[in-house]
């Protein structure tokens, strides 16, 4: 049985420094502003939300909050992406601010090569958002398939979808510990747990290795620069752990 190896972006691939928070709160703004959602007066001032581990969607939605009605909110997503996605663009192009973590491009590299793995992404960026980020590196190619933060609102929702999508893909059914999901928050860890699957945790974004522990991932790393063992355990996730 082949491991579908599903790995989240910010914080576990690539850092923007602050780049992405600022490209979807500014997305927000442009797109209020010019579907004129406020009349004549200016977009009102816009709550601060923690956004590690979090669903696109979802931040919209905690950003407009009490602003906006919710069914307004929901009409206005597909606009907010996509803008998202071409301010991304835009930033990313040329700034040098968004760095690829160590070690993560030759384990994509090793994952993706592997007879034994089906690799994927499962984010909480929008698609077009995933896709101009790992564009600035040229990874889109590595990933066969991915669930992402426009596809729902709860992160714990992707990994069903990602498995499905490799069905519709590849005609392999990937159920428990054979989904592994490497990520840098709880969320990665809690969705991992949701599904059944394999949580594989790396203190590379904002939690240390101190505060991920207590949530329990089945393996928990620095970084993602030894290879050889984030190998190991992603072929090994059904072996009963000693
Ligand atoms: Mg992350």
């Amino acid at each position: 049985m082949r491991k579908l190896v599903l790995f989240d972006i910010d914080g576990t691939i690539l850092s923007t420094d602050g780049i992405g928070g600022r490209a979807l709160y500014q997305a927000v703004e442009e797109v209020c502003h010019e579907k004129r959602m406020f009349g004549d007066n200016p977009t009102p001032k816009l709550g601060r939300v923690r956004m590690s581990g979090m669903m696109d969607t979802q931040i919209v939605h905690d950003i407009l909050e009490g602003v906006l009605p919710e069914g307004t909110i929901q009409q206005l997503l597909p606009d907010i992406f996509h803008r998202i996605a071409r301010l991304l663009r835009e930033a990313c192009e040329g700034s040098g601010a968004v760095r690829l973590l160590d070690g993560v491009q030759v384990l994509i590299s090793a994952v993706a090569d592997h007879e034994a793995c089906l690799l994927g992404l499962l984010t909480g960026n929008n698609k077009g958002g995933a896709a101009a980020k790992l564009d600035v590196f040229n990874l889109n190619p590595f990933f066969q398939l991915g669930a992402f933060g426009d596809d729902a609102r709860s992160r714990n929702a992707l990994p069903a979808i990602a498995a499905c999508r490799a069905f519709e893909q590849t005609g392999e059914r990937f159920t428990g510990k054979d989904i592994v999901i490497i990520g840098d928050t709880p969320r990665d860890i809690e969705c991992a747990h949701y599904a059944g699957g394999y949580a594989i945790s790396v203190a590379t974004g904002q939690y240390s290795r101190e505060e991920l522990a207590p949530y329990q991932p089945d393996a928990l790393f620095d970084n993602l620069i030894d290879t050889q063992s984030v190998m190991r355990v992603i072929l090994s996730t059904n072996d009963v752990q000693a």
